[in-house]
């Protein structure tokens, strides 16, 4: 019996009774119906947390919709309300439903990813008391107060100190109890007697008012000003639909940005600007916080009372701009007008864990829901994207000249094959880029050198038997670092000691093959004696801070070369820096992954755009054992169009991305022989399917993942594959209820994957 219910009130009105749609944080994608007690209706708004019972427990779960008809005859009662307000909006209700359909998970799992721990803890506010004079009074009345003979010593000092400020200044509490002695209860006493007031505020977290004016704008270049003009004509149409911003380095995007951000605070909405990665942009969002007063930035390490006094400052409108990372999609900032994508390409807008979206698509999404314009800025736009701009979807705008008269650098391949032949073995630094080192140092200038790889060597293995040295946890080689004299696990950190003969055959033939950033390091010490070399790797940078102020010692020139791992590849703006070195462009080549060429094409453009930032011009370098690969010869032609066509002529009849979806679901367990049964049974299951679906959907595997163990946890997966999400969808929903845990073994599933 579905039909609505009459619910009796304390006053004897018979209202309609209530239900609250309810969701856990559980993988299961499900609402649960609880009656609402008449004392909570009047409390209760979905998106608030509530207390329900759930089997013999009572639980927190969210409450997404309120209605009169339960799907249930018999419901139980809501036993409470955690929040004072709805920590989901309305619209962040659409998209995690959206989300949790999307990317199979559950509703409840969705908004419980999306709303911040501290606020989910509900992190003590930081509550200051603030203390200003009651009311205007003259000389002779403020003596009478002073001199009143029932007014104790303390009191009076208090008084008088307001009596001495300003007008209408105000005065934290804890301040002025320190200057005058006096307590809270007298505080309150005074304001009793209403000589002063007293008002509770949440301390001022955002980085309100710096004072100075903000920095001014540029004059835009003539390319800058047509694009500016377009996109200005798109904010004022209704639907402004999605902006394709190819640009390359240095072309002036962050300023084009910061600009169309201006005129859309101009109209009273705000803005949303994510970045890849907030320590590693710290140039860009310096430039932000210059040009505008009320930006909140969203950093990761963020201290709980401060955090969530930033969430409650942005859900309540006192921020104009919010800067982050990828889970800043899910800013509760109101009426958002803009939301920036810079370096649209990058895997960082990926997330990890589940639900695994991608926070470009959330901000396409999120856009169509408020009415937002979406630009997507990049050097090397994601084939995706670039694909929805040929088919007319996305507005594409191109920058191809750098700023003023910079011009991109010029690239040269080295052959290390012909290399290795010249000097009869391999040297990490060919002569082309050794010579060119030598130049640029002696001149002054400055050199960044790129690897893909940190530790020292990658790979230890035995030359008289073969044997590999690797992780027992992890099926992965394990990595020598050199000044902590250990060999690291790269997956599970697990470490030990460096073996001097070899475990398994005892013969002293053990080698350490390959470099990594540490071995670059001290092969350039012995180079280029008496240059100072700075090492960026997730070793060498492991405190927060430490990337800006080793950025900035170089940007001073304390350092000549500048040594890193794809940290440094993004975003530095250094004008000395005239030669970039890649010293190995096949790290990514080789891995296998259908997105690698375009990996390869999209680092070494962004490497490159490092350099031929100052007057004094730029080269790159770029190493490879593979120098005719499509992807670094475009790259060093700096012809990303070309590029572009020749990887979407390779995917095209593959159906790979963006012509087709995939989803890869992998199974995860202690056991090799369950995992991999699990793995065969989804199979089959999901074959069947396919086999009815005329060929539109594609199964492929089961097979060992590309790193088949890790953290003592075998690893098996299947790719599904089709034209359309659609047929992965209806696929993924048709073996949901075989996806839960058996055996020990977990099935995860990644819609959209982006590492294989
Ligand atoms: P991108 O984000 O495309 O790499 P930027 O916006 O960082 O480009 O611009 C590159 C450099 O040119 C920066 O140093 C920036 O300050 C400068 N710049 C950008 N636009 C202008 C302009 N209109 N006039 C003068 N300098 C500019
Ligand atoms: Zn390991």
């Amino acid at each position: 019996d579905k039909s609505s219910k009459l619910q009796d009130t304390p006053t004897g009105q018979t209202l309609q009774q209530l239900f609250a749609e309810v969701v856990f944080n559980i993988p299961l994608n499900k609402l649960f119906h609880y009656s609402v007690p008449p004392d909570l209706r009047e409390l209760l708004t979905p998106g608030m947390r509530v207390k329900a019972p759930f089997g013999n427990k009572v639980i927190t779960g969210f409450c997404v919709g309120l209605t009169t008809i339960p799907s249930v005859y018999k419901t139980k009662d809501l036993m409470g309300i955690l929040d004072a307000f709805p920590l989901a909006d309305e619209t962040m209700l659409r998209i995690t439903k959206w989300l949790s359909s999307y990317y199979c998970c559950g509703w409840g799992e969705a908004i419980h990813a999306v709303i911040p721990p501290v606020v989910r803890r509900g992190a003590k506010e930081k509550i200051d008391i603030f203390v200003t004079c009651g009311k205007p009074l003259t000389a002779f009345e403020k003596e009478t107060i002073l001199q009143s003979k029932k007014r104790a010593i303390k009191q009076a000092k208090v008084m008088e100190f307001l009596f001495n400020q300003a007008q209408n200044t105000e005065i934290r509490a804890k301040e002025l109890m320190k200057a005058t002695g006096g307590t809270m209860s007298m505080l309150r006493q005074l304001e009793r007697e209403n000589l002063l007031q007293l008002e509770e505020r949440q301390a001022d977290a955002v980085n309100a008012q710096k004072g100075g004016a903000p920095v001014q704008h540029l004059a835009l270049s003539e390319e800058q000003q047509a694009a500016f003009t377009l996109i200005k004509e798109k904010l004022a149409e209704p639907s402004q639909g999605i902006i394709l911003l190819h640009g390359i380095t240095g072309s002036g995007k962050t300023e084009l940005y910061l600009q169309t951000i201006a005129k859309l605070l101009e109209q009273g909405r705000k803005a949303l600007f994510l970045v890849p990665e907030i320590s590693l942009t710290s140039q860009s969002i310096q430039r932000i916080k210059e040009r505008f007063n009320n930006v909140a930035v969203l950093h990761s390490h963020l201290q709980g009372a401060f955090h969530h006094a930033q969430w409650k400052d942005i859900k309540e409108g006192r921020v104009d701009v919010v800067v982050g990372a990828r889970s800043s999609i899910f800013a509760p900032l109101k009426d958002v007008g803009l939301i920036i994508l810079d370096e649209e390409h990058e895997n960082t807008y990926k997330q990890e864990n589940s639900p695994r979206y991608n926070a470009r698509d959330i901000a396409i999404l999120r856009a169509t829901y408020e009415n937002a314009m979406v630009i997507l800025g990049t050097a090397t736009p994601s084939l995706e994207s670039y694909y929805e701009a040929e088919k007319g979807n996305y507005t594409k705008i191109v920058l191809s000249k750098r700023i003023g008269t910079l011009q991109l650098p010029q690239v040269e391949i080295v052959d290390m094959l012909e290399e290795v032949r010249k000097k009869r073995g391999y040297h990490v630094v060919s002569q082309r880029l050794e010579y060119y080192m030598k130049q640029a140092l002696s001149r002054r200038e400055q050199v960044i050198l790129f690897l893909n790889r940190r530790g020292f060597t990658p790979y230890i293995h035995c030359k008289r038997c073969g044997f590999v040295l690797k992780c027992h946890r992890c099926d992965i080689p394990l990595t020598f670092h050199k000044k902590l004299n250990i060999v690291l696990c790269h997956y599970c950190h697990a470490e030990a000691i460096p073996p001097e003969s070899c475990p398994d055959c005892m013969a002293n033939y053990i080698n350490y093959r390959g470099f990594g950033t540490e071995k670059i390091e001290e092969v350039i010490a012995k180079k280029f004696p008496g240059y100072n070399i700075l090492r960026m790797d997730s070793d060498s940078m492991r405190s927060h801070g430490s990337h800006e102020k080793a950025l900035k010692a170089f940007g001073e020139g304390e350092f000549q070369i500048l040594l890193g791992t794809q940290m440094i590849a993004k975003g530095l703006d250094f004008p000395n820096v005239t030669l970039v070195g890649v010293i190995s462009a096949d790290t990514m080549l080789n891995l296998p992954d259908f997105r690698a060429g375009e990996r390869t094409f999209q680092l070494i453009s962004q490497v490159a755009g490092r350099t031929g930032r100052g007057q004094k011009g730029g080269r790159v370098i770029v190493q490879s054992f593979n120098p005719r690969h499509y992807s670094i010869t475009y790259a060093a032609a700096h012809d990303y169009e070309g590029f572009a066509k020749k990887e979407l002529e390779y995917r095209r009849p593959l159906n790979y991305p963006p012509f087709g979806r995939m989803a890869r679901i992998i199974f995860r367990g202690a056991s090799e022989k369950n995992t991999e049964e699990k793995a065969s049974v989804i199979a089959g299951k999901l074959k069947e399917i396919a086999k009815e679906s005329n060929n539109q959907l594609q199964i492929l595997g089961p097979s060992p993942a590309p790193v088949m163990k890790i953290n003592n946890l075998f690893r098996w997966h299947l790719l599904l594959k089709a034209k359309d999400h659609q047929r992965i969808h209806d696929a993924l929903l048709c073996v949901a209820d075989t996806l839960k845990p058996t055996k020990g073994v977990q099935s995860l599933v990644d819609v959209d994957p982006y590492m294989m």
